[in-house]
C-alpha cells in the first residue's frame, strides 16, 4: 500500500530538479512494461495557452470522485450508474506548454490547480455569475508563465507515445538555482564534448596529413596557373616595348 515516491523526497531544491529533462526527451520516452519503473520527471516549460475546447473544470461524483456528466437538469455518474446527490466541481486544466526543444500538452488536476491558483473552483464559478463558458481571468493569466512541472508518465504516454502528461506538482522556479543548474549542465556538456573531440582527434589522426597534402597541392597548382600568365604578359609587353624604344 505504502509506495515510496522518490520524487517527493529531499529538499525543495532536490524535488525541483528531480530527473530534470527537456520536453523533447520527455516526449520521446517509450517503455513496454512501465510497471516496474518510476517514470517521474521534472521539466521547466512555459505555458503557451489553454487547450481549446476543453473545459477547465468538471463536476465530480462525491461517492467515487469520477466525472459526472450533465443530463438536462441532473448530473449522471456513469461509474456509480446513479444521479448522485453530492457533487463537487473540480479543476482539470489542460495546457499547451513548450521549452526550447519541444511543445506538448499536459493536464493539471484539482489539488495542484487549487494550490497554484490559490482559489477554489466553486469560488471561480461563483465569480463567473452563471457564464460558465467563460474563462476566469486568473486562469487566462497562466499563459506566458514559466514553471517547473513534475510529470508522471502513464501507460499511454509510454507505450503509445500519446502526449498529454499528468502534472503531479508545480513549482515556481528559483532563477538563481536554474542559472546554476544550466551552468553546471553546460560544464558537463563541455566535458563530454572535450572527450568526444579527443576521441575524434585520435581516430582522425592517420587521415589528416594525407588530406592536407592533397588540399595544398590543389591550391598551389591553382595559384600557379592563375598567377603565371598574368604576371608574364605584362613583363613581355614591357620588355617588348623597351626593346622597341631602344631599337
Ligand atoms: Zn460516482
Amino acid at each position: 500500500m505504502m509506495e515510496i515516491d522518490k520524487s517527493t523526497l529531499g529538499t525543495l531544491e532536490d524535488q525541483m530538479f528531480y530527473r530534470r529533462i527537456a520536453l523533447k526527451e520527455l516526449t520521446g520516452i517509450r517503455h513496454d512494461n512501465p510497471t516496474d519503473e518510476d517514470f517521474m520527471f521534472t521539466t521547466i516549460a512555459t505555458i503557451n495557452r489553454l487547450q481549446e475546447n476543453i473545459q477547465w473544470w468538471y463536476m465530480s461524483c462525491d461517492v467515487c470522485n469520477k466525472i459526472a456528466t450533465k443530463e438536462s437538469h441532473n448530473y449522471y455518474c456513469k461509474n456509480c450508474d446513479t444521479y448522485p446527490e453530492g457533487l463537487t466541481p473540480r479543476y482539470r486544466i489542460q495546457l499547451q506548454i513548450s521549452d526550447r526543444t519541444a511543445t506538448t500538452s499536459c493536464t493539471l488536476f484539482d489539488e495542484e490547480d487549487e494550490r497554484m491558483l490559490n482559489t477554489s473552483v466553486s469560488f471561480l464559478l461563483d465569480s463567473l455569475d452563471g457564464k460558465f463558458e467563460e474563462l476566469p481571468k486568473i486562469i487566462q493569466e497562466l499563459c506566458g508563465q514559466r514553471l517547473i512541472f513534475r510529470f508522471k508518465l502513464n501507460n499511454k504516454n509510454l507505450t503509445l507515445g500519446m502526449q498529454n502528461y499528468a502534472v503531479k506538482k508545480i513549482f515556481a522556479p528559483d532563477e538563481k538555482l536554474e542559472k546554476q543548474y544550466l551552468e553546471d549542465k553546460a560544464e558537463e556538456d563541455l566535458m563530454d564534448d572535450e572527450v568526444d573531440n579527443m576521441l575524434k582527434r585520435e581516430t582522425k589522426k592517420p587521415n589528416e596529413p594525407v588530406k592536407k597534402v592533397q588540399i595544398s597541392k590543389c591550391e598551389l597548382s591553382k595559384n600557379i596557373c592563375e598567377l603565371v600568365p598574368v604576371k608574364e604578359e605584362p613583363k613581355d609587353k614591357r620588355n617588348g616595348s623597351t626593346v622597341h624604344e631602344k631599337e
